[in-house]
C-alpha cells in the first residue's frame, strides 16, 4: 500500500521582495514499511520536502495523497487531526516542552486526540521503558542528555501509534554513541512495521535505510532501493475515532496546561497578576472613596433640609443710596409670629441668634458655637436630645439659663464620649448654665462639625448674650416643596411691609432656598466620584494593556511551543483556548487579590484620612467582572495571533 504519494509537488516561498522557489516538481511514492533516507546538500530543499510530507507545510502546487486520502483540500484543523493520528515527528532540536516532565512530554499528543482510550494510544510509561528511560520519567528535559532527549522525542512520536514517523536530521545534534542508539531505535520501529522518512547528511546512516533518495536543487537526483530487506507489516492503521469539538475532559486538560505554564513561568505570571491587581485595587479604593464622599455630602445636605428657606437681613443700601431708615432690616421675634399668621404655606419657623462662647467646666476651657433657637427648633429640625430633654416655651420666655450640648462639646469638656452631663453646671461666657440634654449626633464630616455646638433658648441668647432683640436669621420650613419660590417671595413682601420699607427694596431681605444649595452640592458630589471613577478606570485599562503586552511577549516567547503543539495535533481552537484560559485565569487571580488589597486600602484611607469609604457589592462585582472582561479582551488578541500561526513557521521561530 502506498502511504505517501506525491505528484508534481512544487514549493515557492513568497517573501516580501522576492519569490524563492525551493521545490520544482517532486514525484515520489513511499510504501508502507519503508525506511527512506533523504540526503542532499544544505539548502537543497530536504526539510521543505519533509515538512510538506508531514503536513506541517502546504505545497504551492501538486497533489499529495496520505494513506490514499488527497489532502490538498483539507482544512487546517483536519490536517492537525491527521498529524495527530497518523504521523509522528522527530526534530533535530528535539523540541520538548521545557516546563513539562519527560512523561508529560511523551503524553502531550494524546491530549489532542480526543480519546483517552488505550486502544488508540500507547502507554507513555511503557514507551519510555522501551527507549530505556524508565528512571527519568519525572525529570525535566533540561536535566537529561541530548541523546536521552531525542529518545523522549521518539517516544512522543509513538504515543498515537503512528503510520509514519518523520525525522529531520534526528542525530544532527548528537554524538556518535547517541547517534547509534537513536538510529537503532528507529530501525527497530521500522522492523515493527512503521514507515520512516528521515532526512540526514550522514552517509553511514543510509545503511539502516531500505531506500535512499538524493535531493538537489529542489529535484530528486537519485532514488535507490538498498538490497531487499524484509519489510514489516503494521497491524493497526485504520482509526476512525471522531474527535468531539468540545468536551469537559478537554477543558480540564486545557486548564491543566494553562495552569502548568503559569506556574512554570512564575515571574511572568506574577507580573501579569500584579498588573491586574493594581488596577482592580485602585478601582475598588477609588469607588469606595467616591461613594463615601458622595454619601457624606448627601448626609450633610439632607441635614440642611430640602424644604427650608433661610431668611436673613440683606443690605438696604444700593449704589450708595439708602432707603427707609437707612439701616439694615432688623428681624425680630415678633416677625416669626407675624409671618406664621400672614403668609400661607409655612409649616414652621425657627429664629436664631448665634455666636461663639467660651465654655468652662471642671477646669476645662473650650470655645464653641452657641446657638439661641426658638422652642420650635427641636421639632422642626428633628433635634430632640438623645439624652435629657429640650427646653419649653416657658423656659424660653423666662430666659432660663439652661443648655443642650452637642456630643463634641461633651467630649471636650467632660472627657468620655458616653458621659452623661445632664444636671451638670457649666459657664458660658462666665454665665452659669445647667445642662438639660445632649443633642442627637449629626455625624457630620467635611466642612463643619455639627456636633460642635451648644443650644440655648432664643430669649436667653438675646438678653443675656447679644443684648439685642435682633435675630440673625430664620429657618422657614415650607409645607410643600413646590411652593418654595412663591413662599419666599411672600415672606419678602410681608417683611418689607411690616418693616415699612419701600416694596421695590427687595434686597433688604435675603431668602436662600436650601433645595438649590442641596442640588448644587449633590452635583458636586457626583462629579467628584465620577472623577475618581475615571481615574480608576484608566488605571485598570493601563493594567489591561500591561496584560496584553505580557501576553504578546508570552506568545512570541512560546511560539516554538505553539508550533510543537500544533505539529503533534493541536488545532487552532486548542491553542486559542489555552491562551484565553491562561489570561482569564491571571485576571481572576489578580482580580481577587486586587479586591482584598483595594478593601485594605480603603480601610486605611478611612482610618487615617478620617474619610468615610464605602465598598459596595456593586463595586466588587464591577471590579471583578471588569478584570475577567479585560482577561478575555486583552487575551483574545494575542491568543488569536498564537492560534493562527503556521506550525512550521512557529517551530522555526527562536
Ligand atoms: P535543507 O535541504 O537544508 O533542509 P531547506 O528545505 O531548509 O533546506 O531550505 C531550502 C531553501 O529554501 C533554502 O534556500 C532556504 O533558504 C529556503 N527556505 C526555507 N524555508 C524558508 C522560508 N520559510 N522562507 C523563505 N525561504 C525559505
Ligand atoms: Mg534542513
Amino acid at each position: 500500500m502506498n502511504v505517501l504519494e506525491l505528484k508534481g509537488i512544487k514549493k515557492t516561498y513568497y517573501l516580501e521582495k522576492l519569490d524563492v522557489p525551493v521545490l520544482y516538481g517532486i514525484d515520489l511514492t513511499i510504501e508502507q514499511g519503508e525506511f527512506v533516507a533523504i540526503m542532499g546538500h544544505s539548502g537543497s530543499g530536504k526539510s521543505t520536502l519533509l515538512n510538506i510530507l508531514g503536513l506541517l507545510d502546504k505545497p504551492s502546487e501538486g497533489s499529495y495523497k496520505l494513506a490514499g486520502i488527497e489532502i490538498s483540500k483539507y482544512s487546517d484543523d483536519e490536517l492537525a487531526a491527521l498529524r495527530n493520528r497518523y504521523l509522528g515527528f522527530v526534530f533535530q532540536q528535539f523540541n520538548l516542552l521545557p516546563k513539562l516532565t519527560v512523561l508529560e512530554n511523551v503524553a502531550l499528543p494524546s491530549m489532542y486526540s480526543g480519546s483517552k482510550d488505550l486502544e488508540h494510544h500507547e502507554d507513555p510509561a511503557k514507551l519510555l521503558e522501551m527507549v530505556g528511560l524508565s528512571d527519568r520519567i519525572a525529570h525535566r528535559p533540561s536535566e537529561i542528555s541530548g541523546g536521552q532527549q531525542q529518545r523522549v522525542a521518539i517516544a512522543r512520536a509513538l504515543i498515537n501509534k503512528p503510520l509514519v514517523i518523520f525525522a529531520d536530521e534526528p542525530t544532527g545534534n548528537l554524538d556518535t554513541k547517541s547517534t547509534k542508539e537513536i538510529i537503532k531505535i528507529l530501525k527497530d520501529l521500522n522492523t515493527s512495521g512503521i514507515t520512516i522518512v528521515m532526512v540526514t547528511h550522514e552517509t553511514e546512516l543510509t545503511a539502516y535505510a531500505t531506500r535512499t533518495i538524493k535531493v538537489q536543487d529542489g529535484l530528486i537526483l537519485s532514488d535507490e532501493r538498498n538490497k531487499s530487506e524484509n519489510i514489516g507489516v503494521l497491524k493497526h492503521h485504520s482509526r476512525q475515532f471522531k474527535r468531539k469539538p468540545f468536551s469537559l475532559a478537554r477543558i480540564k486538560d486545557h486548564c491543566a496546561q494553562a495552569f502548568g505554564s503559569l506556574t512554570g513561568n512564575k515571574m511572568r505570571s506574577t507580573l501579569s497578576i500584579l498588573g491586574v491587581m493594581i488596577g482592580v485595587a485602585s478601582l475598588i479604593a477609588m469607588l469606595a472613596v467616591g461613594t463615601g464622599a458622595r454619601k457624606s455630602v448627601e448626609a450633610q445636605v439632607s441635614g440642611l433640609g430640602s424644604n427650608l428657606l433661610m431668611v436673613s437681613p440683606g443690605s438696604s443700601q444700593k449704589q450708595g443710596i439708602s432707603y427707609g431708615t437707612g439701616a439694615r432690616m432688623r428681624i425680630q421675634e415678633e416677625d416669626i409670629y407675624d409671618l406664621q399668621s400672614n403668609v400661607s404655606g409655612i409649616e414652621g419657623i425657627v429664629g436664631y441668634v448665634t455666636g461663639r462662647g467660651q465654655v468652662v467646666a471642671k477646669g476645662n476651657n473650650y470655645n464653641t458655637r452657641v446657638e439661641g433657637v426658638s422652642p420650635g427648633f427641636a421639632e422642626m429640625r428633628g433635634s430632640y436630645p438623645s439624652v435629657g430633654r429640650f427646653f419649653t416655651k416657658e423656659e424660653d420666655a423666662s430666659r432660663a439659663r439652661i443648655a443642650i450640648l452637642g456630643e463634641t462639646v461633651v467630649k471636650e469638656i467632660f472627657g468620655g464620649k458616653n458621659f452623661n452631663p445632664v444636671g451638670e453646671y457649666i459657664k458660658i461666657n462666665r454665665i452659669d448654665f445647667q445642662i438639660i440634654g445632649v443633642l442627637p449626633p449629626k455625624g457630620s464630616k467635611g466642612w463643619r462639625d455639627e456636633d460642635d455646638k451648644i443650644i440655648i433658648p432664643l430669649n436667653t441668647a438675646m438678653y443675656r448674650f447679644a443684648g439685642s432683640k435682633e435675630l440673625h436669621y430664620l429657618d422657614v420650613k415650607v409645607a410643600n416643596t413646590a411652593d418654595m419660590d412663591e413662599v419666599g417671595e411672600d415672606i419678602k413682601t410681608r417683611l418689607l411691609f411690616t418693616h415699612r420699607l419701600p416694596s421695590f427694596e427687595r434686597d433688604a431681605v435675603r431668602v436662600i432656598n436650601m433645595a438649590e444649595i442641596q442640588a448644587a452640592m449633590e452635583a458636586m458630589g457626583k462629579a467628584f466620584s465620577l472623577l475618581l471613577g475615571s481615574i480608576a478606570f484608566i488605571s485598570l485599562l493601563v493594567g489591561g494593556i500591561g496584560i496584553m503586552n505580557i501576553m504578546f511577549v508570552s506568545v512570541s516567547e512560546r511560539t516554538k511551543e505553539i508550533g510543537l503543539r500544533k505539529a503533534v495535533g493541536a488545532n487552532n481552537t486548542d491553542i486559542l483556548f489555552q491562551f484565553i484560559i491562561e489570561s482569564v485565569f491571571v485576571c481572576c487571580v489578580g482580580g481577587l487579590i486586587g479586591i482584598v488589597f483595594g478593601s485594605g486600602i480603603s480601610f486605611i484611607i478611612s482610618k487615617f484620612a478620617e474619610w468615610d469609604t464605602i465598598i459596595t457589592s456593586f463595586s466588587i462585582i464591577l471590579a471583578f467582572g471588569f478584570s475577567v472582561f479585560i482577561g478575555l479582551v486583552f487575551g483574545i488578541w494575542p491568543a488569536r495571533k498564537a492560534s493562527l500561526l503556521n506550525p512550521i513557521d512557529a517551530l522555526r521561530h527562536d
